[in-house]
């Protein structure tokens, strides 16, 4: 249990990867708060996770509004005294090609999955700073690094949350906080349920191992950032994506 008593906020915990990220790590010890806009889903994952006979706390939460958070934040903090580790897994697609994007799905991606992050780790980065450790991992997308046509808005979110994960990673790594991030490539989750069947096909040939990735994937890698095995390890993007971008 090498996360015995950690403490761990997740945001868009309600389902898919951030459920399976909450489990992982209440597997290991962690208690987690579950932030996710979609109250009942945060939920279930709380049950999931006190089933471990770990605590959890869930709220309703847009990751997008800066007061909301720093008000789930700090009850948070008032609540359980710190946070050791901040997931922003909280993530959502609009996808067209430029010029049928609109200016909302432009500015709807980048709120949820960049400035989302901004707002979280703004919240919780003050008490990180002082307890002088912490351990942020944000969840990119290896569209971030490699770019995806129809996905403009979404690679660069996914982009940009991979500069500030290097960025804060350097600001902050004096006061023992570790910054990383995670590259899922193909995952079988509701975001790509939506994928039509031929496309899903090709895509999975583009894969070396042959398959999609699981939750359960994504959330390994999570675990072993956010665990002492990674404790020099900071600023990196850490790809889970079967070898898609070899
Ligand atoms: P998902 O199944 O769509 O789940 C996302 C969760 O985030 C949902 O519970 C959703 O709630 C919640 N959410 C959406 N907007 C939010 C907001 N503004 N504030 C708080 N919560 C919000 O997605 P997923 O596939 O698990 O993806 C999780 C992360 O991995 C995302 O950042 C995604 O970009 C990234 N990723 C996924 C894949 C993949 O193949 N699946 C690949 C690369 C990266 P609602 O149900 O209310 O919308």
């Amino acid at each position: 249990m090498f996360l015995k008593d950690k403490k761990a906020a997740v945001t868009g915990g309600g389902r898919g990867i951030g459920r399976a990220i909450s489990l992982a790590l209440a597997s290991e010890g962690a208690d987690v708060a579950i932030l996710d806009l979609d109250d009942a889903g945060a939920k279930e994952t709380a049950a999931l996770v006190e089933k471990t006979g770990r605590s959890a706390l869930a709220f309703p939460l847009d990751v997008s509004r800066f007061s909301e958070v720093e008000v789930k934040v700090n009850k948070i903090l008032d609540l359980w005294g710190g946070l050791d580790i901040v997931v922003n897994n909280a993530g959502i697609t609009r996808d067209a090609l430029l010029i049928r994007m609109s200016e909302k799905d432009w500015d709807q991606v980048l709120a949820v999955n960049l400035k989302g992050a901004f707002n979280l780790c703004r919240a919780a980065g003050r008490g990180m700073m002082k307890q002088r450790s912490g351990c942020v991992i944000n969840i990119a997308s290896i569209i971030g690094l490699m770019g995806n046509a129809g996905q403009i808005n979404y690679a660069a979110s996914k982009g940009g949350l991979i500069a500030l994960t290097k960025s804060l990673a350097k600001e902050t790594a004096a006061r023992g906080i570790r910054v990383n991030a995670v590259a899922p490539g193909f995952i079988s989750t509701e975001m790509t349920e939506k994928i039509p069947e031929k496309i899903r096909e090709e895509m999975i040939k583009a894969i070396p191992l042959g398959r999609m990735g699981t939750p359960e994937d994504v959330a390994a890698a999570v675990l072993f950032l956010a665990s002492p095995a990674a404790s020099y390890i900071t600023g990196q993007v850490l790809v889970v994506d079967g070898g898609m971008r070899i």
